[in-house]
């Protein structure tokens, strides 16, 4: 399992990396934006950790450019900003899953863990739900045979949903599915990202798919 570290602050980055090779993972670094991008696009790797405040080039922008490349390798984005916006902007433009500093080694390690897991299993069939079809190889959606673009984080909710039809799913259920933990205080993330699906998946159809259970969560199913 080969692992990209982008981080600029030395001190961070050798502890990722000493913890990582601790753990049998194959560690690259690089230390600046633009170097993490190139290294991303020649080689393959398994995961990439990236810092958001990076010199020459800031970790969104990596993101965007990675994902705008088709480059979809999970992304776990380190960040000294806590804030919900911050967050938000992450997932929306395509990372995976995201750590605050200061954080401990085993959580970096749970979350990696999870990820690196994740990533391994996303082969498989095509999944169908009403005139919803979902490519889990190639993380394309189409709706009524319309391609539909989604970010990473819209995907791996409606692949969720599409995995758990016509069953009600609550926030807490969605945040540990989709993002791998509880949210407690950032619940309101989901109904952001469920917001955000319902735009691209129901809203130019007269049929909706995702309804909202009062006080409880979300279902996918036909009415
Ligand atoms: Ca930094």
């Amino acid at each position: 399992m080969k692992i990209l570290v982008v981080e600029d602050e030395k001190k961070v980055a050798n502890f990722i990396k000493r913890g990582l090779e601790g753990e049998s993972f194959d560690v690259e670094m690089a230390s600046n934006g633009e170097d993490g991008l190139a290294m991303a696009k020649s080689n393959h790797y398994d995961l990439i950790l990236l810092d958001i405040m990076l010199p020459k080039k800031d970790g969104l922008s990596v993101i965007k450019e990675l994902r705008d490349n088709e480059i979809n390798y999970p992304i776990l984005c380190l960040t000294a900003k806590d804030s919900v916006e911050d967050i938000v902007a992450g997932l929306d433009i395509g990372s995976d899953d995201y750590l605050t500093k200061p954080f401990a080694f085993a959580e970096l390690l749970a979350r990696v863990k999870a990820l690196v897991r994740r990533g391994a299993k996303d082969r498989g069939a095509e999944i169908f739900f009403a005139d919803l079809r979902l490519d889990p190889v190639t993380h394309k959606v189409w709706r009524a045979e319309k391609e539909i673009d989604l970010t990473a984080k819209e995907y791996g909710l409606l692949e969720y949903f599409m995995r758990n039809p016509n069953q009600v799913l609550t926030r807490n259920m969605i945040a540990e599915h989709v993002w791998d933990y509880t949210f407690d205080s950032f619940t309101n993330i989901i109904d952001v990202y469920v917001n955000y699906l319902r735009k691209k998946i129901d809203k130019d159809f007269s049929k909706k798919l995702i309804h909202t259970i009062r006080g409880v969560g979300y279902v996918l199913k036909e009415e």
